[in-house]
């Protein structure tokens, strides 16, 4: 299904979001005019995400993906209206700051070794001054076309000036943060191609109309998705360090908060995030102090033998279960500001680490939910 990007507003969010009876999900106010289309998702304008109602699963990967990018992407699944995206939209006013270097396109760290490699920064003799920069959250609009991703050619000033430049496309501008795909499910086949080369080598190579660009281009990979409306492909469903699922509450207290919130927040967005900006920089700070002590953090004997105990268990594919477990609990003991990573911390990430990587047997329809408690309830007690 074809998209026209243009639907895209302010809030990352698309038009037909506006369908969406989801009281969790940004939607906008059908009379306001429509902005102006940004590729990065705005701070201002998301639901603050210190102001969520529950989703306790989606909010601590994300915080997670934030803390150590090398635990891998975050693929939110749900049904439609259950506001999957407005965590992921949140979590962009949320990100620290970072330092790079004022001016390159691709958002290089001063002293990094892509500096030496970056079209930008390599070719303009003396190194940039340092700048800081919000940690970015690019949304790929489902119907982007393959130049919108990947950069294309500056057709306005090979036509004007008869210049060859390249345009930076969402990949150059995701680098060094996280990009992010609603509906990555309906997402098509040579994107998906495209986005598991780049995610896996960290760098984005252009070679077509006598260009040929290479620059870096490291993000987190978050996905979210229906998954009655199509499956993944293993391939893209292992790039994932996390899987969570959301639900809509059950609760009635936890229902009417969502609504009451939600509607103070559509009623006065500024007065809204005002209210929040302490809860949002008291999360902003304890990502901070998770990523500063995530080095300093062992993982003992005893937590590493339970990881492979339970993923020997689940009969989950190859080790990467249990080097993403390592590193999730790692990072999740950190946001903890725990002094060790211990097993509590191993079991509360377990369930999102392993979820995906669960081979179906045929014998047993027990859903994966199920098969990972009854694991972590037998090796974790
Ligand atoms: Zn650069």
């Amino acid at each position: 299904m074809e998209r026209n990007s243009d639907v895209d507003d302010a809030f990352g969010s698309r038009a037909d979001d506006a369908r969406d009876p989801a009281p969790a999900a940004v939607s906008r106010p059908a009379s306001s005019p429509r902005p102006a289309k940004p590729r990065v998702i705005e701070n201002h304008d998301a639901y603050p995400f210190a102001a969520i109602v529950g989703q306790d699963e989606v909010k601590t990967a994300l915080m997670i993906a934030a803390v150590d990018p090398s635990v891998g992407g975050v693929l939110v699944f749900g049904d439609r209206g259950t506001g999957k995206s407005t965590a992921v939209r949140g979590l962009a006013a949320l990100l620290p700051e970072r330092k790079v270097i004022a001016g390159c396109p691709y958002a290089c760290e001063p002293g990094s070794s892509s500096v030496s490699t970056c079209p930008h920064c390599s070719l303009s003799g003396t190194p940039g001054k340092a700048a800081t920069a919000r940690i970015p959250v690019v949304d790929l609009p489902l119907g982007a076309t393959e130049d919108r991703l990947v950069g294309a050619l500056d057709l306005e000033s090979a036509l004007a000036r008869g210049e060859k430049r390249f345009e930076p496309g969402l990949l150059a501008k995701a680098n060094g943060g996280f990009l992010y795909v609603d509906e990555i499910n309906l997402l098509e086949d040579h994107l998906v191609d495209l986005l598991l080369d780049v995610a896996a080598s960290g760098r984005n190579v252009v070679e077509r109309e006598g260009l040929s660009i290479r620059h870096p281009a490291k993000f987190v990979l978050v996905g979210s998705g229906n998954p009655e409306e199509g499956e993944l492909r293993p391939q893209l469903l292992d790039r994932f360090g996390l899987c969570v699922e959301v639900s809509t509450p059950r609760e009635i207290k936890d229902r009417v908060e969502v609504i009451r919130r939600r509607d103070a927040f559509e009623r006065d967005r500024e007065a809204f995030a005002a209210a929040w900006s302490k809860d949002t920089a008291k999360l902003r700070r304890r990502i901070v102090a998770a990523k500063a002590r995530l080095a300093a953090l062992d993982v003992s004997d005893a937590v590493l033998e339970a990881a492979a105990r339970l993923c020997l268990a689940l009969g989950t594919d190859g080790l990467r279960g249990e080097l993403v477990l390592v590193r999730a609990a790692r990072a999740f003991a950190a946001l903890d500001g725990a002094d060790a990573v211990g097993l509590g911390h191993l079991r509360k990430v377990a369930p999102g680490v392993l979820r995906h990587r669960l081979r179906r047997n045929p014998l047993d329809d027990t859903g994966s939910g199920v098969r990972i408690e009854r694991a972590v309830a037998e090796i974790l007690p």
